[in-house]
């Protein structure tokens, strides 16, 4: 850590403690050159990764869109706005906790069918069919008889 009065890189931490209910840590810092001190403050920090396109192109993780995605899915479906909003953090956190700097937009599609499933297996059809674009009935079929053997 450079001293931000002399910019020399010689500083020594001189006292750390947690604070913000211990999501920071506070640093009171000594520089060797000049005598200054000064603080910092170091916290987690929880990236969204980058989203790998099919096409192998990169794209900002866009919330807006996941959400607009489950809206859609959910359109006229018995489902509360809160209950969308903790299936976006849900994904989110999923996908922080990955701890990967880039992620393939498929891994995204498959944490959105699993909330999906959980809140609504009309909306988990609809993005499904959309989502694995059904070749025909038949496959159709049998994701809804898959569905319904979770059910039973
Ligand atoms: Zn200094």
């Amino acid at each position: 850590m450079h001293c931000p009065f002399c910019n020399t890189d010689d500083t020594k931490v001189i006292d750390s403690r947690l604070v913000a209910e211990g999501g920071q840590v506070r640093r009171r810092r000594e520089c060797l050159h000049c005598r200054e001190r000064f603080t910092t403050y170091e916290m987690a920090e929880l990236l969204m990764p980058k989203v790998i396109k099919t096409d192998g192109s990169r794209q900002p993780f866009d919330e807006d869109k996941l959400r607009a995605g489950l809206q859609r899915a959910l359109e006229k479906r018995p489902v509360s706005v809160e209950a969308i909003e903790a299936a976006i953090n849900s994904v989110k956190h999923s996908l922080q906790a990955l701890g990967e700097r880039e992620v393939q937009s498929l891994v995204i599609g498959e944490k959105v069918m699993e909330e999906l499933r959980k809140l609504d297996q009309v909306a988990y059809v609809r993005f499904a069919s959309v989502y694995r674009s059904f070749q025909d009935l038949s496959e159709f079929q049998q994701e809804i008889d898959r569905l319904q053997s979770r059910v039973d």
